[in-house]
């Protein structure tokens, strides 16, 4: 099914500077788009953890929070939040927190993983014992599929259909039972580093996420892929005009209460029975982070591929903001494990997708740019790494 793979410009695609650096303090690239570094030689995520450890008065921060919940609180026991929550850590961090601390009535809402792991089921199956209203949104199998491969193919990322949904569904939910605020938890952009307009906002607009989010893909793009505009409905935006009279906003947790993984990761596993996963995830050294969907190891594959940074150098980076690790420790962990193939599933993807393993090299080798990569002996090598 795929035909046509062009050779992609990514230094014009995501504005990528031309020349390799590395941030001095933890152990991420100039390549992650929107990401700025200062004249030392930092970046802006650094800066950022740096702001979010010595400036921000957390207590206020709470305080504001608790102004927000006091005016959406309801009175009558209805669901008066939306939470995103795969089951996995930092989603039912946030709805724990709400449910039992704040005394919010949380509607959860999970997007179908593509392919889901028996460990993400058992993890959010387990969350929604402990007290949860949830609801799961699955689009139809087939159209799912088609959107994967082709989303592989174009985009360079099997995962935008799953962000499509996963960012649109539970804005959906909440206008369907009324609700006005729904409740992330981290703002990514601001934490690992993007866009630091939003830094000093509890909240973003849906345009903003929208611009952000789907590498500036409109879903109808995909219409001309012989895909209807009703198989596309399960994945498309609610209404504006709804999103307006409703006054709904996206919050993130992470602006009123520091926000750190890894001590997510140790509440939920004493408080919503949260598992780790019994291996290492491939393409990094952690077990517990976005372990719901079998084919998440493409996405963060094809990552590397773009921008030479992989699922170790993202896990690494943050954990040396949050002082878990150390730089050299970081680049260690990046040097043995950033790019590790997902071989796994790969037989799956290929399955899934409906392509051979030549095709899947083509659409890999269309995103290499020249900047990030050359070959040397017939093997791709990183032009600049950071070991
Ligand atoms: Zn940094």
């Amino acid at each position: 099914m795929i035909l046509n793979v062009k050779k992609k410009n990514l230094i014009k695609l995501y504005n990528l500077p031309k020349k390799v650096i590395f941030c001095k303090k933890c152990v991420m690239s100039n390549q992650r788009p929107r990401i700025t570094f200062n004249k030392f030689g930092i970046c802006s995520a650094c800066e950022f953890s740096d702001f979010k450890k010595k400036k921000i008065n957390w207590k206020k921060r709470e305080e504001e929070l608790l102004r927000l919940l006091d005016k959406h609180r309801s009175k009558t026991n209805k669901n008066d939040i939306i939470v995103p929550c795969s089951g996995g850590k930092d989603g039912s961090f946030v709805a724990h927190q709400l449910k039992f601390k704040y005394g919010m009535n949380p509607l959860c809402v999970t997007w179908s993983p593509i392919l889901s792991t028996k460990i993400g089921k058992k993890n959010l199956s387990n969350f929604i014992k402990t007290g949860f209203d949830h609801i799961m949104g699955k689009p139809k199998k087939e159209i799912y599929k088609k959107l994967t491969s082709l989303a592989f193919a174009h985009v360079g990322d099997p995962f935008q259909p799953f962000i499509y949904g996963q960012f649109n569904y539970p804005a959906k939910i909440a206008l369907q039972n009324n609700i006005s605020v729904v409740m992330y938890g981290e703002n990514g952009e601001v934490e690992y580093g993007g866009d630091m307009k939003y830094a000093f906002k509890p909240y973003t607009d849906f345009e903003v996420r929208n611009k952000h989010y789907f590498s500036k893909i409109p879903l109808d793009a995909w219409e001309k892929y012989s895909l209807k505009k009703e198989d596309l409905h399960d994945f498309d935006a609610p209404l504006q005009a709804d999103i307006k009279k409703t006054k709904l906003r996206m919050y993130f947790f992470g602006y009123y209460k520091f926000w750190d993984p890894q001590e997510n990761f140790y509440y939920c596993q004493e408080n919503t029975g949260f598992n780790i996963n019994p291996d290492r995830i491939e393409g990094t050294y952690s077990k517990y982070a976005s372990l719901d969907d079998k084919l998440d190891g493409f996405h963060y594959y094809l990552m590397f591929i773009k921008f030479g940074i992989g699922r170790a150098t993202s896990d690494a980076a943050h954990e040396v903001r949050d002082e878990k690790i150390s730089r050299e420790e970081a680049v260690y962990l990046v040097n043995k494990y950033d790019g590790e193939f997902p071989k796994k599933y790969f037989n799956l993807f290929l399955k899934y997708c409906g392509i051979n393993e030549s095709q899947f090299n083509k659409v890999i080798d269309s995103w290499r740019s020249p900047h990030i990569w050359k070959k040397k002996k017939n093997k791709w090598k990183l032009r600049t790494s950071i070991y």
